[in-house]
């Protein structure tokens, strides 16, 4: 998937905060890190601002959503295109 198609697919907002940025400002984020074995499809990737991305660092997104309610929240409302199997490990840190 490319760019420009993620961030028209998810607003061209932040789906962590809501934020939309300039696009300049987008960033792709992958749900499950390449370093943890996600992959580049479509249900694992999102539209992040830099911010968020940052903040999220090499983190797989249920480990940092797990104490960040705020964007845990915003995540699940908007996030609707990830793979189940992800949006199920995102509730499951968030339940210990
Ligand atoms: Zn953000």
């Amino acid at each position: 998937m490319r760019r420009s198609e993620l961030f028209a697919r998810d607003g061209y907002a932040c789906v962590y905060c809501g934020r939309s940025p300039p696009e300049v400002e987008l960033s792709v984020d992958h749900v499950e890190p390449r370093r943890l074995g996600g992959d580049n499809s479509s249900g694992n990737l999102v539209t992040a601002c830099r911010a968020c991305n940052r903040a999220k660092g090499g983190k797989a997104a249920w480990a940092w959503l797990a104490e960040e309610p705020e964007r845990r929240a915003h995540f699940l409302e908007h996030a609707t295109r990830i793979w189940p199997r992800l949006r199920a490990a995102i509730l499951e840190a968030a339940s210990k």
